[in-house]
């Protein structure tokens, strides 16, 4: 029994620590998660890690490390359901962030300033630390109300996203541990939109870089002959252009959003003898090459576009070659496109759609994403994946300078979250994977 003196001191220190405890709020953990150096070349893996785990920890949640490529962390955060046998729901988002040009921004980059307006500004701030935060922050709401999941929830923070996945998602999806969790169904990052209607992406494209070379024989300057290769080069350049034009009317035309035709981008040109004082230019040279920046939507096909190159992008009897590298699957391990049903025949799907309306938002079209995220690899074992990111009225602002997300978009966000957490883990009309 403490003596008066010592209960008054005691109460002082459990209402100052309460206090203390008071202070950190959705916006605060953001904005402590916002400060952590994550960028490429160099992400910090090990600080923000160990502060989710501290967060999960005092949620209640399970959380485990696992490093599938050493100083390449994967945590997993586990709320077991009621129904652990029903398939389990994964809400995913990545640890790393781009580079940012300090110089280039009004705020520092890793400062997570919030201005009067309530914009808080960071690298990641849309891409993809508010997911991270927004889920942790659901749960917290959801646990307490005391709702219980029937469907075990997992969140998992992957690292190397930006830089292609390898080494983080595409090893974790592959791993023994990822194929106990018995995913059903998987959340991952989207995008903001700058109108009312929340975006949402069941497809990816797929990066292809390809690289066309021409050889020839070398000869004076002066000799026109058949056959060299930066003419053989030059004329597969001509034909790459007319392909390019060709999806770029498509787009241009409107008939197709940008996400949904086959991008090609020249990014390189590498043909000419070098001298001290710049080219050779009495000498054709033996070889030339160009690269291209080539992106797949999940409706083409990749067969058929390989026969293009090799016919005629790379026809070898103009004496090229080519190279193909596949960033990541196109297609699913049956075969099929890397695509999420958006109808009734996914019952995820209807579930995830009625639970934003019950949030009162109103979703868009669903989309192809032009570029790639992680989720390519959850759809590559066939598991149903959405590219969700809770953001209206937000300028989209990715990879650019002075990424910011308002404090009003984030709070509204976990809303969201919860009505979508609740729906999907605890619907029972999916029970096998
Ligand atoms: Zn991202």
């Amino acid at each position: 029994m403490p003596t008066p003196l010592l209960s008054v001191f005691l109460a002082i220190l459990i209402s100052s620590s309460t206090t203390t405890a008071d202070e950190a709020t959705p916006v605060t953990r953001f904005q402590q998660y916002l400060r952590f150096k994550t960028a490429h070349p160099n992400p910090n893996y090990t600080a923000p890690v160990s502060f989710l785990t501290s967060i999960a920890e005092s949620l209640g949640l399970k959380a485990q490390t696992f490093e599938f490529v050493a100083e390449k962390p994967v945590l997993l955060l586990t709320w077991t359901g009621s129904n652990p046998s029903l398939p389990s729901l994964l809400l995913n988002s990545h640890l790393d962030s781009v580079p940012a040009e300090p110089s280039k921004w009004i705020h520092p980059p890793f400062a997570a300033v919030r201005d009067q307006d309530g914009k808080i500004f960071a690298r990641g701030a849309q891409d993809d630390k508010c997911i991270a935060i927004q889920y942790l922050e659901a749960i917290r709401n959801l646990k307490g109300r005391g709702f219980v999941p029937a469907r075990t929830v997992h969140v998992s923070y992957v690292p190397e996203e930006e830089i292609g996945g390898e080494d983080g998602a595409q090893k974790f999806v592959a791993s023994q541990v990822f194929d106990e969790l018995r995913v059903g169904f998987v959340l991952d990052e989207g995008q903001a939109s700058v109108n009312d209607e929340f975006r949402v992406f069941y497809a990816d494209r797929s990066p292809w870089k390809v690289i066309i070379k021409a050889i020839g024989q070398p000869g004076h300057g002066s000799r026109m002959y058949d056959n060299g290769a930066t003419e053989n080069l030059m004329e597969s350049v001509e034909v790459i252009s007319r392909f390019r034009e060709s999806q770029f009317d498509v787009l241009k035309a409107g008939k197709a959003p940008a996400s949904e035709v086959i991008s090609v981008n020249p990014v390189y040109l590498k043909a000419g003898i070098p001298s001290p004082t710049g080219f050779v230019m009495n000498m054709q040279p033996s070889e030339a090459e160009a690269g291209y920046d080539v992106r797949m939507p999940p409706a083409a096909d990749p067969d058929l576009m390989r026969k293009r190159i090799a016919e005629e992008w790379a026809p070898a009897e103009r004496n090229m070659t080519f190279e193909i590298q596949e960033k990541g699957p196109i297609r699913d391990l049956k075969g099929n496109p890397l695509v999420t049903a958006t109808d009734d025949s996914n019952p995820w799907w209807s579930v995830f759609k009625q639970a934003i309306a019950a949030a009162g938002g109103k979703l868009g079209k669903p989309e192809i994403l032009a570029s790639t995220t992680d989720a390519r690899f959850m759809r590559e074992l066939g598991i149903p994946a959405l590219g969700f990111s809770p953001m209206t009225n937000t300028p989209i602002l990715l990879h650019d300078h002075n990424e910011f997300l308002e404090e009003s978009v984030f709070l509204k966000g976990i809303g969201v979250y919860e009505h979508v957490i609740s729906s999907l883990s605890s619907f029972e009309a999916v029970n096998d994977v």
